[in-house]
């Protein structure tokens, strides 16, 4: 399958407007869509709570929002972040969001591309398993 990772990268940028927060203005605001082997693109921003630790990550709400649409096969994952004002750090998954990346590539058997981006739409792709390089499950 072609991945159009640049399409990928401008939903995960889009999807930054449907944050969900008590703090529009927060830099803690992400945004990550994928792309599912039928060809599908979902995505999500971050569902903030109060409490910080209800928090919903980017990456999760758009793995779910896959898999409510019975779609969950994962073929890449791209994330951006508004940490950075000048909109260049690219965005890493965090370390219980590589995890379940790497729990739905166990599972499909799909070498899942992780695509880091920032708000300019620059990117790296690197595979998930580079990214856990210790996996358990395994
Ligand atoms: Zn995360």
């Amino acid at each position: 399958m072609k991945i159009d990772y640049d399409l990928l990268v401008r939903e995960a940028i889009k999807s930054l407007g449907c944050f969900y927060g008590p703090d529009t203005n927060s830099r803690y605001i992400y945004g990550s869509a994928v792309l599912t082997d039928k060809g599908n693109v979902y995505s999500a921003s971050n569902y903030s709570s109060d409490t910080a630790s209800l928090t919903l990550h980017a990456e999760q709400a758009a793995l779910s929002h896959a898999a409510s649409h019975n779609d969950a096969r994962i073929v890449a994952i791209a994330m951006v972040g508004k940490e950075d004002p000048k909109g260049e750090k690219l965005c890493h998954p965090c370390g219980i969001c590589k995890q379940l990346i790497w729990e739905n590539s166990l599972k499909s058997g799909i070498k899942v591309k992780v695509v880091m981006a920032n708000l300019k739409g620059r990117y790296t792709v690197k595979d998930i398993k580079k990214l856990v390089p210790y996996p358990w499950p395994d």
